[in-house]
């Protein structure tokens, strides 16, 4: 049975430690990887369990996590290659933490990072395909469709409408709801989307289950946007970080 465990799900404007930013494990799958998240990797003895990383966008909430994994890796004298998946610009940050001396591969166990720039990627991880589609945001964000056996999940990253999920049948829907209704102005602004529509999302795609993540607390507390959510979706759940779920 699958297992995702949910290592960060708080929004780049998370207050608090409370969540760490955003990051979802899915079986030898590391979907973006925000600051704080190499610890918890080690603590769940899974950094050495990942295949690939699949990076939404480029805004550091999703992302600074992964010279800390990658340099972990190093130290832990990783032999195999790590595959990353990303829409254009992470090689030249790869390329300016590598400069300064942050060592992301190593030649003495032949480790090394197969970076993969695309904004329609396809991969097959073990008995898992996954396909990249853009998704609405400020910036270009790819969202993940990942497909097993006759079973298909979404990771959608930072998104605002994102109609190209619309003619797609999801069973599992990991969706953005940085933010409730009251604050439709600003996740309008900033390309995000509301607890609200996120539920619509869920409901249009015909999921089995939402999980909604990217949770911001300035403005409404957490439980309002799962309050929310619940509100179309009843069974919309709100992950906190280090939850698990067998799918
Ligand atoms: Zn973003």
């Amino acid at each position: 049975m699958p297992r995702i465990v949910f290592l960060g799900t708080g929004a780049g404007g998370f207050k608090g430690s409370g969540r760490l930013k955003s990051s979802v494990y899915l079986d030898g799958m590391l979907f973006d990887c925000g600051a704080g998240v190499t610890g918890r990797l080690e603590d769940l003895d899974l950094l050495d369990k990942i295949d690939a990383v699949f990076i939404t966008h480029l805004h550091s909430d999703h992302l600074s996590g992964l010279y800390d994994t990658l340099v972990s890796m190093v130290v832990e004298r990783r032999s195999r290659p790590l595959n990353i998946y990303a829409p254009p610009g992470l090689s030249s940050l790869l390329n300016t933490y590598s400069s300064l001396g942050n060592k992301l591969s190593s030649p003495e166990t032949g480790f090394s990072v197969n970076l993969f720039v695309s904004l329609s990627t396809t991969a097959r991880v073990g008995e898992y395909t996954v396909e990249g589609v853009v998704l609405n945001h400020v910036v270009t964000n790819v969202g993940y469709i990942v497909r097993w056996s006759d079973r298909v999940l979404v990771y959608t990253g930072d998104t605002r409408e994102p109609s190209n999920l619309l003619k797609h049948k999801v069973d599992y829907l990991i969706h953005e709801a940085t933010f409730t209704e009251r604050f439709k102005d600003v996740a309008k602004r900033y390309g995000h989307t509301t607890a609200l529509e996120a539920a619509k999302t869920a409901e249009a795609v015909g999921a089995k289950k939402l999980f909604i993540t990217h949770i911001e607390n300035r403005g409404d507390p957490a439980e309002a946007k799962l309050r929310e959510a619940q509100s179309v979706y009843p069974e919309a759940i709100m992950p906190k970080d280090l939850e698990e779920f067998t799918l």
